[in-house]
Parts: C-alpha cells; sequence; structure tokens
C-alpha cells in the first residue's frame, strides 16, 4: 500500500508570512549577511521529544544562512514575528480544497513543525490545516484525501561539508501547498496516475510555480510484514512507480534476509580497537585517518558472511544500508569483508590478521570503520544498531534518492511520529467566512473544463491531452494569449516537437520559459518561418543566447515581401524550364527551406508571369 504527499510551490506575489517577494534570487542578488545557528529538539504540545527530531540534533551540526536583499526580511530568520497570512496563497488553497471535495475547518490555526535538519533557522516550518476529508476520482476509482495544508517552503542547500550546512534562504517562506492521500493506493502504476491527476489539477488552477523542485512528492510504503517507508523529494513523477516498486523489492529481500539471518543463529559482537594493529597497514582510506589522529574501530557480525553482499536494490546491498547509518555520523562510509578487501589495498597477511582479532569463524563477516575518534563511536553504534535490525525486520525510515537513474533511495533519518507539533502563538488564528468559501467555488480548477477549452484552441484530442498533463501547459496558455502564434502550431511544438527534440538528444528542458516565448514572438511577428523555430531550438538548447541574437548568428530571417519576390525572380533566371512552377518552387525550397515560409512561396510563385 502506499501513500503520496504532494509539495507544491505557489506562484504568489509575496511570501506566506512577510512580504518579501516569492521568486527565487539571482547571482546578481547582494548577499547582505550570513547568520549562524546550532539547533536543538524541544517537545511538541504532547509533551514528548520527537525521533527524527532528537536524531538529527545529535549530529550537532552548524547551519550558515545567506541573507540576500530583497529575498529574506527579519521574519524568515526568526528576527520579527510573522506577519498576516499571505490571503492569495490562502485563496489558491480554497480553490484547490474545492477541487478536491474538502470541508474547510472554520478557523485556521497556524502551527509550528519542528524541523532540525537546519533547512529553517527558526527550526520550525509553519504549517496550517486548511481542508479535510476530500475525495478524488482517477480512473474511475476514488481516492481519499484526508488533508490538505498550506506551509512554507524551506531553505535552500547550498553545500554541506564537515563542518556544516550552507542554505540560502530566498526560498524559504513561499507558500507551498501540501496535498495528502490517504495510505491505500493499491499499487505504485496506481500511484503514479493519482500523481499526475493531481499535478495537472495544479497546473490547471494556473496558480503555481513552474521548474525544477516547485513541485515533489513524497511517497509512503508499506507492504506485509515489512514497514512504513517515506521516500522523500521525487522531483519526477515519470520515475514515482520504479522508485516505490523497488522499495517493495528492497523490503521483501530485507525480508528474506531477516529469516535467514535468524535461522542460522547471527548476531552482531561487541565493537573492537583496531587502531594499533592497522597503523602498519597500506591501505590509504585507513591510513589517512590514523595519520590525523584518527582510530579504527571494527566489529564481528557472527553468521552475517554472505549477507552484507546480498543486493536489495540495484547496486544496493545491505552493507550499503548498514553504511548509511554509520555516515550520518559524518564518517566517510564503512568496509566490509564481504567486499573484496584487495581492492582497498588488503594484504592477504593482514586478512588473516583481521580474521584472527576478529576470531572469525567460515560463516562470520566484520565491519571496519575509520575516521575521527567521537564520530567513530558514534559511527559504530548507529552501524551496530542497523546491523543488529537486520534480525528484526525494517526500520521505519525517511530515505532520500540516492540515484535517479535506478530509482533507489537511502537513509535518511528515522521516520517522524507525531510529536512534532505545537501552536504558532505569533500568528492569529485565521477565520474562513462564507464569502471565501463562495469565492472558492468559482475559482477551483477544473480538469474537464479545462480539457474542452484546450480542445476548442488545438482541435487535435490527442495534442489537447498531452498539453493537460504537460508541464508548459501555462507557458501554452500565456504564449497564445500574448503572441500572434497559431495555438495548433504551438501546442504542437510544446507537445511533439518537444519530445522528438528529446528523444535525439537535445536537452529541450534546458531552455528557460522566457526564451521559449521570445521565440513564439518573432515566429508571430513574422520574423521567422516554422522550420527555423525547429531549427532555433535545437540551437537554444545548446547554447544560451537570445533568440535575437541567433535568429541573427545563424541568418534565420524570414524572407518576404519584396525581397522574396526579388529572390524568386532571381532563380527563375537560372532555372531551365522557365515555364514549370513546380520546379521553382522546389528549386527555392531547397536552399531557401528555412527562411521562406511554404505559403507566402505559393502565391508569389502564383502571381509570377
Ligand atoms: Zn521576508
Amino acid at each position: 500500500m502506499c501513500g503520496l504527499e504532494i509539495h507544491q510551490r505557489l506562484a504568489t506575489a509575496h511570501k506566506l508570512f512577510c512580504s518579501c517577494p516569492a521568486t527565487l534570487a539571482n547571482e546578481s542578488d547582494k548577499l547582505l549577511a550570513e547568520v549562524s545557528r546550532y539547533q536543538r529538539a524541544v517537545a511538541g504540545e504532547l509533551g514528548s521529544v520527537d525521533r527524527s527530531a532528537e536524531f538529527e540534533e545529535a549530529k550537532n551540526r552548524r547551519f550558515n544562512y545567506k541573507v540576500r536583499d530583497k529575498h529574506t526580511c527579519l521574519v524568515e530568520i526568526d528576527e520579527e514575528p510573522p506577519h498576516n497570512i499571505n490571503s492569495e496563497a490562502l485563496k489558491i488553497a480554497l480553490a484547490m480544497g474545492t477541487a478536491m471535495k474538502m470541508k474547510f475547518v472554520d478557523e485556521l490555526q497556524p502551527m509550528r513543525k519542528e524541523v532540525v535538519d537546519g533547512s529553517d533557522p527558526s527550526a520550525f516550518q509553519r504549517t496550517t490545516l486548511v481542508g479535510i476529508d476530500g475525495t478524488i476520482e482517477v480512473d474511475g476509482h476514488k481516492i481519499n484525501m484526508p488533508t490538505l495544508f498550506l506551509e512554507e517552503e524551506s531553505s535552500g542547500i547550498v553545500s554541506a561539508s564537515e563542518d556544516g550546512i550552507i542554505y540560502d534562504t530566498d526560498r524559504l517562506g513561499i507558500p507551498l501547498l501540501e496535498i495528502d492521500t490517504d495510505a491505500y493506493i493499491p499499487n505504485a502504476a496506481a500511484a503514479k496516475s493519482i500523481a499526475l491527476y493531481i499535478g495537472t489539477l495544479l497546473r490547471v488552477s494556473g496558480a503555481v510555480q513552474r521548474g525544477i523542485g516547485s513541485i515533489r512528492q513524497d511517497v509512503n510504503v508499506s507492504i506485509k510484514g515489512g514497514a512504513r517507508v517515506e521516500i522523500k523529494g521525487l522531483q519526477e513523477v515519470d520515475k514515482l512507480d520504479k522508485f516505490v516498486d523497488n522499495e517493495i523489492t528492497r523490503q521483501l529481500k530485507l525480508l528474506e534476509i531477516k529469516d535467514e539471518l535468524v535461522k542460522a543463529g547471527a548476531s552482531v559482537d561487541a565493537p573492537i580497537d583496531l587502531t594499533e594493529m592497522l597503523k602498519k597497514s597500506t591501505v590509504r582510506i585507513v591510513i589517512n585517518q590514523l595519520e590525523r589522529g584518527g582510530v579504527a574501530v571494527g566489529f564481528r557480525l557472527k553468521n552475517f558472511k554472505g549477507f552484507l553482499g546480498k543486493e536489495v536494490n540495484p547496486d544496493r546491498r545491505l552493507g550499503s544500508e548498514i553504511s548509511d547509518y554509520a555516515k550520518m555520523a559524518k564518517v566517510n562510509g564503512l568496509i566490509h569483508s564481504d567486499e573484496n578487501l584487495a581492492v582497498y589495498g588488503f594484504t592477504e597477511k593482514e586478512h588473516e590478521e583481521l580474521k584472527k582479532k576478529f576470531s572469525l569463524g567460515p560463516h562470520d563477516a566484520f565491519v571496519i570503520i575509520a575516521g575521527k575518534k567521537t564520530d567513530v563511536e558514534k559511527a559504530v553504534a548507529l552501524a551496530m544498531e542497523r546491523a543488529k535490525y537486520a534480525l528484526v525486520g525494517i526500520p521505519l525510515e525517511t530515505r532520500a534518492v540516492a540515484n535517479t537513474e535506478l530509482c533507489t533511495t537511502r537513509f535518511m533519518r528515522p521516520l517522524p511520529g507525531g510529536s512534532r507539533m505545537y501552536p504558532e502563538t505569533d500568528a492569529r488564528p485565521i477565520l474562513i467566512t462564507k464569502e471565501m468559501v463562495e469565492l472558492a467555488k468559482k475559482s477551483a480548477p477544473d480538469i474537464e473544463k479545462e480539457k474542452k477549452h484546450l480542445l476548442s484552441k488545438v482541435d487535435n484530442r490527442s495534442i489537447a491531452e498531452q498539453l493537460l498533463l504537460s508541464p508548459r501547459l501555462n507557458l501554452f496558455k500565456t504564449i497564445i494569449s500574448s503572441t500572434k502564434a497559431d495555438s495548433g502550431f504551438v501546442a504542437n511544438i510544446l507537445v511533439q516537437k518537444f519530445t522528438e527534440l528529446k528523444r535525439s538528444g537535445f536537452e529541450i528542458d534546458s531552455i528557460d520559459e522566457q526564451r521559449i516565448l521570445h521565440l513564439f514572438e518573432a515566429y508571430g511577428k513574422g520574423e521567422i518561418t516554422k522550420q527555423a523555430v525547429d531549427e532555433l531550438l535545437k540551437e537554444m538548447s545548446l547554447k544560451k543566447d537570445s533568440v535575437a541574437n541567433l535568429i541573427k548568428v545563424k541568418r534565420l530571417q524570414r524572407i518576404t515581401g519584396k525581397d522574396l519576390e526579388h529572390l524568386v525572380s532571381q532563380v527563375k533566371k537560372e532555372q531551365k524550364d522557365s515555364s514549370d512552377k513546380n520546379e521553382l518552387r522546389n528549386l527555392v525550397m531547397a536552399k531557401y527551406r528555412l527562411t521562406v515560409d511554404g505559403a507566402e512561396l505559393n502565391s508569389v510563385i502564383s502571381s509570377e508571369k
């Protein structure tokens, strides 16, 4: 079974609780300050400290926040109370809630949700429950939509190192909708269709941001006998089903391993200090740590031989699962005996010595971790905890994407419980009035209505449906309302041509929407031909130049009017059979295909004597 949480950034003018713009900063926006913080977990309104918050606090990292001119004020860095909630964002939330047949709460009460991974300088994210108990219908199935929240976006990560994490605060506080399904979606394919449907509904609302990272899906997966695991931050809905299927496989494999380990009577032994013994070693990754005053510690895994190297997902083994935990304590990873130790540079003799030191039996395995003493102590404890859990089952985890191509994930932190929330006493509650609900009914997005509208514009059912699902739906609307380009042609390019070019290897998604708009402006003004539009798209995916510049450099200005007449009479002179109009047309097109419009050429030729 799975459940979805969809996070979508809204395209409002301002942030949710202050008047900073809800847009990302450019590199040219002046850096005003850098703020440093450490964070600690506090008890939620139920009186207990959340385990995921505690886990993050234990990492004891320093967080630095970049503050850019006009993009961040005192509200984001928690030096000033929040202003009134953004009414534009609230209107969008109510419209979306209406489209999902939700009931609205009478009074909104902003809450603080603890976030101790540093992505919020205040160590909490403001989140407000807006709607409950809705339903949507996808492919004839009714899906329950238990909750809709209006939230603040977190800070974007700039870099992470041993010293801490640097965040940019421009993104922080942009309004975000969190839309949740219940946890009873039966399979991966259904989860994907539902995510696509909600994504479409959001785009049809016309009030959401576009581009990379503006929509993110979290998916909860649980299987019989397994555990609930949350995969965070999937950006490509196309791969959602693959991620879910891989998570199912991972849990099944881990359960298989568990049964076999239990049957084999496996166990995890106490750690042993290997520092003295490995001082003479030539293994670079160990020696590098020891030379800097670090330590090496290992532990024996009784009857684990062969299990650490067992694949649980493509390119992921039980060993990688254990290594993920160790890495949370700032070490680079671990070495285990199911790997080819010769690759690390261990000699045969060292290997024998290690076996002796661990009193290794024929079915045993071992793990070695090297690094700073305090880090290694924590890393060994975490790795042992995870190794022991291999005999119990699947840990409840929040996981992040490990590899986008293989659709695999890695451990991020324990799954949060319900102790993360407490009321935001600095923000006023907001009454939901009858007028607000009435207004929402009028502005609620309607996919069927949108489909009909698109069909009237492009006159091709398949293209209209593809456009509806396309991330460029709003771009399409902008182009047809602000340029003279005809809607059928624009839709064709945005849907079919883009797919075709992408398949041929052009990085078409890297072209920003502003440039695509400029391209159609040029076409709409008659400056370029349809064929030149194709050609320019290829160029735009390779170069960052302006459209106007590319037209000039590639000599793609359309030849029209008197110039075309002149061109035709020139070609005609070179023609052998001067009465054959078809041949004349072909001769012109062969040479000037990209710059001459076929229809205009026909009319020039037919008026030729
Ligand atoms: Zn602000």
